[in-house]
Formats: structure tokens, C-alpha cells, sequence
């Protein structure tokens, strides 16, 4: 399997060389060459009762024929990214829940951030300097709140890897700062002057800087990553035939979207064959991705603070895988819905807790898209992104008691935080990476 350039002006490269540049040469995401069909009605492993890290390697082999070292470890480095489980549980008789929120920092974001980990490690990508030792690779990531903490936690104390987090200061939640900066070890976490646009410039602007790439040898693992983007399809394929296998119906899967990242792997899972209706992106207040969909005119927007910070991107870079699998807009509006939710609507949906539940912000969204009228009567998978506990600020006002915390997050709440404050320049980053 070769990967693509969604801009198509770069050659074709492999999925190591993709995952090492991040970005194309053109600037465009890199995409598979094609969605080969896989026989989820057939293959033993592709059923709703085979073992999931099974499961987890027939999805991924076809991406991964060309990595020898990686493809034939597919199914233990499955098993241990995913060591935690990703259950899919009804809620009534045409609905269910994917819950992605029982990794070790309590969003889906575990998923990806755990498998890149384990592939950038077995890639061996250390390559020896003039005397022969391997060089410390730094996974370097900005984050709005829940992938930075998810990429930390999987590559904590992981050898050969140094961490740089970079986080706007005073825009994340309380215990999203607990989870950025619990770490220590090889992990350092910066709390920048700025907002999660500054910490993304800065995060690029490093990366390409000469003197500080020879010297750190950057990766980047944010949210364009392959690395996090391949795995995420393994969750969504899963549910959908589990879905099916135990109704004989076809769902629609609603995927609270930010970057659209989770959305394209679940419309590339939907690509490989998994039988689902339609992706249905509910996103927040940031409503260029729904105006696309019912404009054909893709406007950038700026972004918007909502209750669903994790959602909060006013220019998804993944629109641009969306549109390069369906570069036919009708194509893309057959396979493909979005709905913007309000504030209003996130907090109501939190209050009346739909299904006897309480929902996270993120998760909220979907929660409202699918009991909307058109969806009402269809059957249904929503995905839950984040566990509640992780936006108590927001959810506990609103349903009037506390959320318990789960043990993983409350073990990160008894620390105390450990940042360095930064000015959003490259001359203050390069005087604090020293
Ligand atoms: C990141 C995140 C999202 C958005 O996911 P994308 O892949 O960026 O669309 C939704 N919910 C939560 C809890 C998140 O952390």
C-alpha cells in the first residue's frame, strides 16, 4: 500500500515515509492510494465474535504490507494499544454507544496516540548519528486539551523518546491541566502564552527550524498522524458489525467531530466494507464542515469557544481527506451528514440526561444529532469520545451532583501541577528546550 498526497502534486510514499513527514511536500495530508474492500460477511476475523486484536490485524494488514517489522507484530501491537476495552453497549432497541473513554486518560484519543507509540517504536526510526548510537527522537504535539495528555501517556518513559507538550495557558480545564502535566520523566509540558493556534505555530515553526531539528530530530504526532487515524478505524468497523450481527440493521454512526479525524476513520472503515448507513459528524458552535455539506463551498471559519473545547476548530485539517474520498459532492452528501449543536442545546442535552446517562460535552453532540426528527426512527451508534468526569466544570452544574472519578484520572488529580511557562515564540522555546 502506497499513501497519497489529498493535494496530489507530491509522489506517492510509503506509510513509514508518512508518518515520519506528517505533511505532504504540497502541503496535503497523506491518504491511502485506495480503501482496499474487505469480506466482513466472511472472514472469521472480521466477526462480531472473533478476538478483537484478531480483528484489529485484518482491518490494518492491507495498510501495513509494506512494513514488514510492524505487519507481522499487527496483532500483538493491537493488543497492547488497545489494552483497555472499547465496548459497545445498548441504550435502547435502535440505539447503542461506542464508549471510547476507558483508556488511561479517559478520551478516544488513547487509541491513536498508543498505537503510534508502539509503530513509531518498532519503526526503529532512531537512526544512528557519526558514532553509531541512536539518536533520541521528540514527539512533539500542541493540544487544545485531550491529545496532548493521550500522546504523554502513551510515550511515557518509552526509550529513545522525549516528549514536548504544548498546551494555551488558562484554556483547558482544571483537570485537563492535572492530566498535561502529571508526567515528568521524558515528558515536558509548556503552558504557552497564547491560544491552541499559538501552540500549533509554534509546534510547526519548531519542526521546520533547522538547528533545532538536527538537534531534536521532531516528530510530530498530532492529529493529521496515520499513525493515530489507521487504528481508529478498527473501533468503528468493530461496532458496526457487532451492531449488525445482533439486529440484522444497518446504523447510522454519530461521531462528535472537532478536526474530523474520527469521522474519516469512520468513513474509511465504512469504505472497507463495514455495513453502516451514514457517518454523521455532529459538530459544536463550528459550523463550517455542516455548511459545507449543504453549500458545496468550503469556508474556513474562525473558531469559536463552545462546552466541547476538544470540538473547538473552526478549519478541520482532515476536510481534506473527507473530500479527496468523495471529490464528488454528491457522493460526499450520500455517504456523508453534519449538524452544528449549540451551547444551549450541549447543556440541555446534559441536563435531561437522554437515556438515563450523563454524557460528556463532546459526546452530548451526537447524543442531540441522533434524537433529532430525521434520525429518530433509524438505527444508531453514537460515539462517546471523553468520559464525563473529565468536564466536571461543565456537567455537574447542570445535572446537580458530582461525577465519580475514575481511578486512572483521580491518581493524576493528587499531584501537583508541573509546567513551564512560555512566550509563543521560537527564540523562547528554543532558550526553554535547552
Ligand atoms: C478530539 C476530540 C474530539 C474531536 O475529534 P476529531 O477527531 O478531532 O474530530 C471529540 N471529542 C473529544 C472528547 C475529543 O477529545
Amino acid at each position: 500500500m502506497k499513501f497519497l498526497s489529498t493535494r496530489g502534486k507530491s509522489p506517492q510514499v510509503t506509510l513509514r515515509e508518512a508518518l515520519l513527514r506528517g505533511l505532504a511536500p504540497d502541503g496535503g495530508l497523506y491518504v491511502p492510494a485506495h480503501l482496499p474492500k474487505l469480506d466482513f460477511a466472511e472472514d472469521p476475523d472480521l466477526k462480531a465474535d472473533s478476538i478483537r486484536s484478531k480483528f484489529a490485524r485484518a482491518v490494518l494488514t492491507p495498510f501495513f504490507d509494506e512494513e514488514t517489522a510492524i505487519r507481522e507484530k499487527l496483532e500483538l501491537i493491537c493488543q497492547d494499544a488497545l489494552n483497555f476495552p472499547t465496548p459497545i453497549r445498548r441504550l435502547d432497541s435502535k440505539t447503542s454507544v461506542l464508549e471510547l473513554f476507558h483508556g488511561p486518560t479517559l478520551a478516544f484519543k488513547d487509541v491513536g496516540a498508543r498505537f503510534l507509540a508502539h509503530t513509531l517504536d518498532l519503526m526503529d526510526l532512531m537512526d544512528p548519528d557519526t558514532s553509531g548510537r541512536k539518536r533520541m527522537k521528540t514527539v512533539i504535539v500542541a493540544t487544545s486539551g485531550d491529545t496532548g495528555s493521550a500522546v504523554a501517556s502513551a510515550f511515557h518513559k518509552r526509550e529513545g523518546f522525549q516528549v514536548v507538550i504544548l498546551f494555551p495557558k488558562g484554556r483547558i480545564s482544571a483537570r485537563q491541566e492535572k492530566q498535561l502535566t502529571y508526567w515528568r520523566d521524558n515528558v515536558r509540558t509548556f503552558a504557552v502564552h497564547g491560544d491552541f493556534d499559538a501552540c500549533q505555530k509554534l509546534a510547526k515553526d519548531a519542526i521546520a527550524d533547522f538547528e533545532l531539528q538536527s538537534k531534536h530530530s521532531f516528530v510530530s504526532a498530532n492529529s493529521i498522524s496515520l499513525g493515530r487515524l489507521l487504528p481508529q478505524m478498527i473501533y468503528h468497523a468493530r461496532a458496526i458489525v457487532e451492531y449488525t450481527s445482533q439486529t440484522g440493521a444497518k446504523p447510522n454512526l454519530f461521531v462528535p467531530s472537532g478536526n474530523l479525524g474520527n469521522g474519516v476513520a469512520a468513513m474509511w472503515a465504512k469504505s472497507l466494507g463495514a455495513p453502516l448507513g451514514k457517518v454523521v459528524l455532529a459538530t459544536n458552535a463550528n459550523r463550517s464542515v455542516t455548511n459545507f455539506l449543504a453549500t458545496k463551498e468550503w469556508k474556513p471559519l474562525p473558531t469559536v469557544a463552545t462546552l466541547a473545547n476538544a470540538m473547538d476548530v473552526g478549519a478541520p485539517s482532515n476536510i481534506e481527506r473527507l473530500r479527496s474520498l468523495f471529490p464528488n459532492h454528491n457522493h460526499l452528501i450520500e455517504n456523508v451528514d453534519s449538524e452544528s449543536v449549540s451551547d444551549i442545546e450541549i447543556s440541555k442535552t446534559i441536563k435531561e440526561q437522554p437515556y438515563g446517562e450523563v454524557w460528556c460535552p463532546h459526546t452530548a453532540t451526537a447524543v442531540y444529532v441522533r434524537n433529532l426528527e430525521k434520525y429518530k426512527a433509524q438505527d444508531a451508534i453514537i460515539c462517546a469520545t471523553a468520559h464525563p468526569a473529565k468536564f466536571e466544570s461543565v456537567v455537574e452544574p447542570l445535572i446537580g451532583r458530582t461525577v465519580s472519578i475514575p481511578p486512572s484520572l483521580g491518581a493524576m488529580l493528587i499531584h501537583s501541577n508541573e509546567a513551564t511557562d512560555l512566550e509563543p515564540t521560537l527564540s523562547a522555546f528554543r532558550s526553554s528546550i535547552r
